[in-house]
């Protein structure tokens, strides 16, 4: 089942990367990648600190540019800047490890504020949709709450309510729960996993193994700015190809 770098095409993708470089100066960061997410799809990006797994998902939603290559979402290459750019970030939601909450308000502020100010949602709309994305991350009570009267877990939780208002297409997660205390890294995979299992697309880079193994359809692993490969998770832990992947795993296992 597994696959190699040029892994074939898929029609059906959400997303995909062709042939994307990036260089910071000297630093050649993204190497020839090629990826396809299809909707609905799991996929989870492992490999070792500094491999480009940040990288690749500020690339995804262009708060970095590529230097060579496509980033293609829902059949249309991402352009360097203008409305339809804007268009397409819209779809892409993002979490990343510091919650990133505006601290002076609200929880529901924090959750409305997008989609009136950039999809021009009724604020009484807005309001209600946040309200219920609330409950269904576990925190219907704390509305009104202000972010640093929250815990971390419950702040990651709010963060993804946040993306979800703008009903994303497809959300990249940089490692959401590395910056949580070890407590409270089961509640946001938790809401992780619910929202894999609903049929969210979702590119995730986390050190979660346990995470990769039950929610991810695809892993894939990166080293020095490459994918050197993707699979099934089970075959990829059970059988890793290249000798990068196995140490990586002897490392974290
Ligand atoms: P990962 O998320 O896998 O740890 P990153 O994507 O953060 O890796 O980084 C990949 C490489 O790019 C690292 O060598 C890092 O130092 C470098 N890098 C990342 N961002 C920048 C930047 N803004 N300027 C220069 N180098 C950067
Ligand atoms: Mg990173």
């Amino acid at each position: 089942m597994a696959s190699g770098p040029g892994s074939a095409a898929r029609a059906d993708a959400l997303l995909q990367l062709r042939g994307v470089n990036k260089r910071y100066g000297q630093a050649h960061v993204l190497r020839d990648v090629d990826l396809d997410v299809a909707a609905g799809e799991v996929v989870v990006l492992l490999g070792p600190s500094g491999s480009g797994k940040s990288t690749l998902c500020r690339c995804v939603n262009r708060l970095e540019t590529v230097d060579s290559g496509e980033i293609v979402l829902d059949g249309t290459p991402l352009p360097a800047e203008g409305r339809e750019l804007a268009r397409l970030r819209a779809q892409v939601g993002m979490v990343f490890q510091s919650f990133n909450l505006f601290g002076h308000r609200t929880v529901l502020d924090n959750i409305t504020l997008a989609p009136v100010r950039v999809r021009r949602l009724a604020p009484d709309r807005a309001r209600a949709r946040a309200l219920e994305l609330l409950d269904r991350v576990g925190l219907a009570d704390k509305a009104d709450a202000h972010p640093a009267q929250l815990s971390g877990g419950q702040q990651q939780r709010v963060a993804i309510a946040r993306a979800l208002a703008m009903d994303p297409r497809l959300i990249l997660f940089d490692e959401p729960t590395s910056a949580l205390d070890p407590e409270m890294i089961g509640e946001v995979l938790e809401v992780m996993t619910e929202l894999a299992a609903e049929g969210m697309t979702m590119l995730v880079v986390t050190h979660e193994m346990g995470f990769a193994r039950r929610a991810a359809d695809r892993v894939a692993f990166m080293d020095q700015g490459r994918i050197l490969e993707t699979a099934p998770p089970e075959a990829f832990f059970d059988r890793p190809e290249s000798d990068r992947a196995r140490d990586f795993l002897a490392r974290i296992l």
